[in-house]
């Protein structure tokens, strides 16, 4: 048994993956407790798995699990999280972004009782305008639509009890918003602050289209706060419609101006069709989650592990 788990991600970061072993190793090392430094290989294309099995054989406080495909970051911080066996979980992200050294504050703030220990960021440095921007609206855009409580500026980067880890586990819906699940279960939170450096290597696996639709998935599991936009906009378009059509009747019938041309015709319509298709969009994006949860797939699937229990040990309802 060991006290502290790192639950690291890695897709396809051959690149970096031995200096964040490196800066792992040296932080954990000066922790009060055995650990572990658990990599999920979420299907890599390059030679992460070959460092992860070199490393392996030479530290027996590395493991791994590795997907028998690419899953996503979120599915493989779930796996990583199942398979950890330890009393607190760290989970970081593998290039070098949440900086190790972070994790012996995250450790203090536990042994004073907190639960779950989040890192916040105050500086993004090295990240384009656009992932500054987006990533900032994302945040708010996320905090005023939902009713629960997600703390802003915050990612995946934070420490969480046992038991904590041991109620995530039951929740094994697809469409992962894991910081969302972490806000949801309670618990004792807090944040820890720090500035986030650039990435050490190789280029950022969540490009714009992946981004895209990790947000949707933050709003639509935990809001259906877009349903309700979409109902809005349906009744006071038919209300302005009925006040629409007693003006033109009004002026059909009582005066001698027929309203004109088919030019307010045609924006109408195509205003009120683009509004139509919106609200079948939003409609369409929460059917298609309950579509993927009725399927019951795995949320993942392992081709290999070391190092680690078998998943049916891990969560003894897998099976089910
Ligand atoms: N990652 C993953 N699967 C994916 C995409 C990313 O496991 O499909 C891992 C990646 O290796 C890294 C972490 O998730 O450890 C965060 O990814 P990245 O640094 O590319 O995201 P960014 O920091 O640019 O948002
Ligand atoms: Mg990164």
């Amino acid at each position: 048994m060991v006290k502290y788990s790192v639950v690291i991600p890695v897709y396809n970061e051959a690149l970096v993956i031995r200096e964040t072993y490196r800066r792992l190793k040296r932080v954990m090392e000066q922790t009060d407790g055995p650990y572990e430094l658990l990599f999920v290989n979420d299907g890599s294309e390059d030679e992460t798995i070959e460092i992860l099995k070199e490393l392996a054989v030479k530290d027996e406080t590395v493991k791994y699990v590795d997907f028998s495909r690419n899953f996503g970051h979120q599915i493989a911080i779930t796996a990583g999280m199942d398979y950890a066996s330890g009393k607190a979980i760290v989970i970081i992200d593998a290039d070098l972004q949440d900086p190790p050294e972070l994790i012996l504050d995250m450790i203090d703030k536990w042994k004073e009782g907190y639960d779950v220990v989040y890192a916040k960021r105050v500086k993004r440095k090295g990240e384009t305008m656009f992932k500054k921007v987006t990533a900032y609206l994302f945040y708010r855009v996320l905090r005023a639509a939902t009713e629960i409580d997600i703390p802003v500026d915050t990612g995946d980067f934070r420490l969480i009890d046992r038991k904590v880890r041991d109620q995530l586990v039951y929740m094994r819906e697809r469409s992962r918003f894991v910081r969302g699940l972490v806000s949801w279960v309670g618990f004792k939170q807090t944040a820890v602050e720090y500035e986030r450096e650039k990435r050490f290597a190789g280029e950022t696996k969540y490009p714009l289209k992946k981004m895209i639709r990790f947000s949707l998935d933050g709003i639509t599991s935990f809001s259906y706060k877009p349903l309700k936009l979409a109902s809005l906009l349906g009744f006071f378009l038919s209300a302005s419609s009925v006040l629409g059509i007693i003006i033109t009747l009004y002026l059909k019938l009582f005066t001698h101006s027929t309203v004109a041309g088919w030019a307010s015709l045609f924006m109408v319509t195509l205003l009120c069709n683009g509004i139509m298709f919106m609200m079948l969009g939003v409609m369409g994006e929460y059917i298609g989650r309950i579509y993927d949860e009725v399927k019951q797939r795995p949320l993942y699937i392992v081709k290999e592990t070391w190092g680690v229990g078998t998943q049916y040990e891990k969560v003894p309802f897998y099976m089910e």
